[in-house]
């Protein structure tokens, strides 16, 4: 799934900027509970937060994170590799004859070299698919997939990309065709027409074909939600909820989509895993992200980077036809089999821009974060859910690793910013989040049993050093 999904590089980067952005926010809630230590300290409470996850889990969270850097690099070499091949055995020249010989219609040509040029990519980076995103997951449990189950899911997804890919790889041709040197920018404007498409219909005809969504009924938590959207001029009626269960244990929820398809969901792991000012505290952030029009920002700033890397691609083609454009038979850049190198080319330019790409995410989720935190007025509940999302992501990373490789604030940063609200709005603080329990702890010995409450307790990541076991420990609420 990874693997075809880089092929479409600009979509998936939106929607994994805007799609199911998971995160920690806040709602509007009566505090309840006790008074805040007299000098509260913000460092104190942020220490005694993190150090919720034992260390083992935190060691082993940290072994899965840092290892997804690697991962990120293994990927981008694997593709490369398997695009070069596909143009030095002129894999790619061959795909394009079949596909003239089909039918003399261009745009058909382009769409049937797709689909070939799709099945060949897929089956050679299965190998590294399976690795990766089964047997790694399931090594770490964080997937609740058997194999059968795992495999529909790359194959739905495999029928989206050969979809969505044809809709998003026909036209730039056409207008190289059609506009010769120009292409590139007209590319990128259509390709930003395109992500906001796919925005648009992804919460209501894509996200249904992995996971099933129906109103969340339960007046407890949906009422709170609704109270909150109300509150923050969001036009929603009904909340959704789907089972991301089948999937992980991840907790996640969105508010997508525009006016007509607009959905606020959260999934089952969260109403099963957290308390009500923790949902309310994930929602208000992900409110915040609508209110603050992300997703329109995003296409914008996005459209910027695409111009540029376009106007990359436009430029490598050139420069490698030039050089190797006979040996691989590719007759110029107006011939479909260009496109392994078009994406050798893309791959480069979003591997590379990574930190950039990463830091736009990182800063609108801090945004969300503030929004949350004053919409929900749940510090406490924002802080547990920051710790459960450490269970796949660094909770303690240095600066650099930070700013390189977080596309979400760490867990101590989003935590830091939990407890600096409280400090200043002491009448928010709530002892039974401070002292509640998220992490079970593994059993000595255990083999199936064990793995199995890791699993219920949600396995993770992250942070290593400043346990300083005991000292302020929020078990122990003062
Ligand atoms: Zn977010």
């Amino acid at each position: 799934m990874l693997q075809e999904a880089r092929l479409i590089l600009p979509l998936i980067l939106f929607l994994n900027l805007l799609g199911t952005v998971q995160t920690g926010s806040a709602s509007v809630q009566p505090p309840a509970t006790s008074a805040p230590e007299q000098s509260f300290n913000v460092k104190t409470a942020v220490d005694a937060y993190l150090a919720k996850m034992p260390p083992a889990q935190r060691t082993r969270s940290d072994a899965y994170f840092e290892g997804g850097y690697w991962l990120m690099l293994w990927d981008f070499l694997l593709i490369v590799f398997v695009l070069w091949l596909m143009l030095h055995f002129r894999w790619s020249a061959r795909m394009r004859n079949v596909a003239e010989r089909i039918t003399r219609f261009k745009p058909i040509q382009t769409a049937l070299y797709w689909i070939q040029f799709i099945l060949v990519f897929s089956v050679l980076t299965f190998p590294l698919g399976v690795c990766e995103g089964y047997f790694r997951e399931h090594r770490y449990g964080l997937l609740n997939q058997n194999f059968g189950e795992w495999m529909r899911d790359q194959v739905v997804m495999l029928a989206v990309v050969l979809v969505l890919g044809a809709i998003l790889v026909v036209p730039p041709f056409g207008l190289v065709r059609r506009l010769g040197t120009n292409w590139w920018v007209w590319s990128a404007v259509l390709t930003i027409v395109f992500a906001a498409f796919v925005l648009l219909v992804a919460p209501v005809y894509i996200a249904p074909l992995f996971n099933q969504y129906k109103k969340l009924e339960d007046a407890r938590i949906k009422d709170p939600i609704l109270q909150m959207a109300r509150a923050n001029g969001i036009p929603a009626n009904d909340v959704y909820q789907f089972d991301e269960s089948r999937q992980s244990n991840r907790v996640s929820a969105n508010v997508s989509g525009f006016a007509g398809t607009l959905r606020i969901s959260l999934n089952d792991n969260l109403l099963k895993r957290c308390t009500l000012p923790e949902i309310e505290t994930t929602m208000g952030h992900e409110m915040g992200h609508y209110v603050l029009n992300h997703q329109y920002k995003l296409l914008v700033i996005m459209g910027v980077i695409l111009v540029i890397g376009f106007a990359f691609v436009n430029w490598g083609i050139g420069y490698a036809l030039a050089r190797w454009g006979a040996a691989w038979e590719v007759r110029g850049i107006t011939d479909v089999a260009v496109l392994p190198l078009a994406v050798i080319l893309f791959s480069f330019y979003f591997f590379i821009t990574t930190p950039l790409n990463n830091t736009v995410s990182r800063t609108m989720e801090y945004e969300a974060d503030m929004y949350g935190l004053n919409a929900a007025r749940q510090p406490d509940g924002e802080a547990n859910v920051d710790m459960m999302l450490g269970e796949y992501r660094k909770l303690d990373p240095g600066l650099v690793e930070e700013f390189i490789f977080l596309d979400h604030p760490s867990g101590r940063t989003r935590i830091a910013a939990a407890m600096r609200s409280k400090a200043e709005h002491p009448d928010s603080a709530l002892a039974e989040e401070m002292t509640r329990k998220i992490f079970t702890e593994r059993l000595e010995g255990g083999n199936t049993l064990h793995m199995n409450v890791v699993r219920i307790g949600g396995p993770d990541l992250l942070c290593d050093r400043r346990v300083r076991s005991g000292i302020h420990d929020p078990h122990r609420p003062s």
